[in-house]
């Protein structure tokens, strides 16, 4: 796909194409068994610039812009969805927030070693009775004298429990529903806090997610982004950053199961003939190629919208949730198909669709479910009546 991308999108695909290819493909099946989440390899993402395209060079990163990380992020995703994951802990979520609605001091102390992956990001919303229902949240921020004080709990948190600095919403004014939420940045070292693994669950076993139990935590009072009822507005706005990762995850997920298939179709010989040549056969990759040719190019139009608000006149929520919705659907559909392809030894170990089969399950939930995109996006279709 062409598309007109600049030169030095081009060379960033290329990178982390070989990257890919040459420095997570050889252990992928090895640590997805093992359930590893391998440092290296992200500090090597890092030394590769992979975390710091949205940031200005003061902070340590490259302003080449969310074309250039969605770019990086698809071809990530193609060896490795477990990986993928990292650009949202290390740039979109914080780095994103931070942008937007950090002081300069917490730009400076969060965003450089998020790039370098000195730190390692975690975002936490969800807990375990409220996950759509994100103004429900029940853990609480007591402002006290000096700070405040975090008592709660988070649930299904990607990066834990390995993240080092997080940013966690949590109730300042319960009473005033949705404008009572606040975001912290936080030290996960602080006292009180406790990261536990979630180690049974169905895929994306090298990308660690966990519980995060906060209790009469203290939190010094800088640890505030933006002001005290700020909280929705930025999940909102960092929702719209990390789903448009999500939706890039999901579309590089849709491409590689149908490469994989299309490659199976024309090795696998049944009735004398490699069964690429049976209609059925060409009906399933046809539709799997549509499917993850359109996904792409929603999301690099998602990407686009973001690089360029202006222009896209605004808000980039549309384009994005569009793409979210999109790109999570045609990847389940395109590792179903890839899964009938290669039927029974799709059901085997022996080849690696079982694994995208699983881990494509995941991006119907995160970041907002599919149902939860098709309420923003059809938001946009109703006409406001007196
Ligand atoms: C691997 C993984 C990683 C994750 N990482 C993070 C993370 O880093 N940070 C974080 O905060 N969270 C994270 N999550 C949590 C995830 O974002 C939530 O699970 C998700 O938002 C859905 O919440 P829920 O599971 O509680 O489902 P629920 O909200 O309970 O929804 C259950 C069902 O009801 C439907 N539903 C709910 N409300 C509506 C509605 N208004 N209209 C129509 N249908 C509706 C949903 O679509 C779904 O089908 C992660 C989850 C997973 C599985």
């Amino acid at each position: 796909m062409e598309l007109g991308l600049t030169e030095e999108q081009r060379i960033l695909q290329d990178m982390a194409k070989d990257f890919a290819q040459n420095e997570i493909a050889p252990t992928v099946e090895e640590d997805e068994k093992n359930h590893v989440y391998n440092e290296k390899i992200v500090k090597k993402m890092a030394e590769l610039g992979f975390f710091g395209c949205i940031a200005p060079e003061k902070y340590g990163g490259t302003e080449m812009g969310y074309l250039a990380a969605t770019l990086a992020t698809i071809e990530v995703a193609k060896e490795s969805p477990s990986y993928g994951v990292t650009f949202n802990l290390q740039m979109n979520a914080v780095q994103g927030v931070l942008l937007a609605f950090g002081n300069e001091e917490q730009r400076e102390k969060y965003i450089p070693p998020l790039i370098s992956a000195d730190e390692y990001g975690c975002f936490a919303l969800t807990e375990a009775d409220t996950g759509s229902d994100v103004a429900s949240m029940r853990t609480t921020a007591k402002e006290v004298d000096d700070g405040y004080v975090l008592n709660g709990s988070k649930m299904w948190i990607s990066g834990v429990p390995v993240s080092t600095i997080g940013i966690i919403f949590a109730m300042t004014d319960r009473e005033k529903k949705h404008r009572g939420i606040s975001a912290f940045m936080v030290d996960m070292k602080t006292p009180g806090i406790e990261q536990r693994a979630i180690t049974e669950k169905l895929g994306l076993f090298s990308s660690p997610t966990g519980e995060i139990i906060f209790e009469d935590v203290k939190i010094p009072k800088d640890s505030i982004v933006g002001k005290p009822g700020d909280g929705f507005k930025i999940a909102m706005y960092m929702l719209d950053r990390t789903r448009l990762s999500c939706a890039a995850r999901a579309a590089g997920v849709a491409e590689k199961c149908f490469e994989l298939a299309k490659q199976y179709a024309n090795e696998r010989t049944q009735f004398g003939q490699p069964i690429v040549q049976f209609q059925m056969i060409q009906d399933q990759l046809a539709r799997m190629w549509c499917e993850h040719e359109a996904a792409k190019l929603l999301v690099l139009k998602a990407a686009w919208t973001m690089d360029n608000l202006e222009q896209a006149g605004g808000r980039p929520t549309l384009a994005i949730s569009t793409a979210k919705y999109y790109c999570a659907e045609a990847a389940v559909m395109a590792a179903n198909e890839a899964m009938k392809v290669y039927a029974s030894y799709g059901y085997g170990t022996e080849y690696p669709i079982e694994r995208y089969y699983r881990d494509a399950k995941s991006y119907q939930s995160v970041e907002g479910t599919s149902n939860i995109q098709k309420v923003i996006i059809a938001r946009n279709f109703i006409e406001k009546r007196d």
